[in-house]
């Protein structure tokens, strides 16, 4: 399954919020260390299609993969580009 972080893209700060799910409710949720938005409106706009097609992907592979299996989906968006990281979990 997938699960997902807010990373705070505030320079010198390497916060990483994980939360259930990144939806429309969580922009502008500030850091706790520094303040800054976690998840801007452009993050959003840029955040939104992806996880689309990223939650089409995981019903696609339901029952079909090990669903045991997490993968760490980080968004950053800075200056007009947005960077998706991922990242297998490792569990036990
Ligand atoms: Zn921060």
């Amino acid at each position: 399954m997938m699960r997902e972080v807010l990373k705070c893209d505030a320079e010198g700060c390497d916060h990483i919020e994980p939360v259930e799910a990144v939806t429309s409710d969580l922009v502008g949720k500030p850091c706790p260390k520094c303040g800054a938005s976690l998840l801007t409106q452009e993050d959003w706009d840029a955040w939104a299609p992806i996880r689309d097609l990223l939650l089409e992907l995981e019903k696609a592979a339901d029952g079909v993969a090990d669903t045991e299996d997490q993968i760490d989906v980080s968004i950053g968006y800075h200056d007009g580009e947005a960077s998706i990281k991922f990242k297998p979990v490792t569990t036990g």
